[in-house]
C-alpha cells in the first residue's frame, strides 16, 4: 500500500498522527514514528470510547488505527 501523499505520519509509541514534518511527538514525546499507517480514530471522550479502550488510547486525539 502506497503512502504517498499521506500529510501525517504516526507515533510508534503513542500512535497519534503527527505532521510529516514535526521531529518529535508533541504528546509524549517519542522521536520513532512511521509512515505506514492505516486508518484514523478521532478521540473526543477516551472514557466514553469503546475504540480507545480497544486501541488503549487515554488521551482526546487524532490516531491511527493500525501502525504497520
Ligand atoms: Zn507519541
Amino acid at each position: 500500500m502506497s503512502t504517498r501523499g499521506k500529510p501525517f505520519k504516526v507515533c510508534r509509541k503513542c500512535k497519534t498522527l503527527v505532521d510529516k514534518k514535526a521531529e518529535v511527538c508533541p504528546v509524549c514525546g517519542s522521536k520513532d514514528f512511521s509512515e505506514e499507517w492505516e486508518g484514523v480514530v478521532v478521540v473526543i471522550d477516551p472514557a466514553k470510547s469503546s475504540i480507545s479502550k480497544e486501541l488503549e488510547l487515554t488521551k482526546p486525539g487524532r490516531y491511527a488505527i493500525k501502525v504497520v
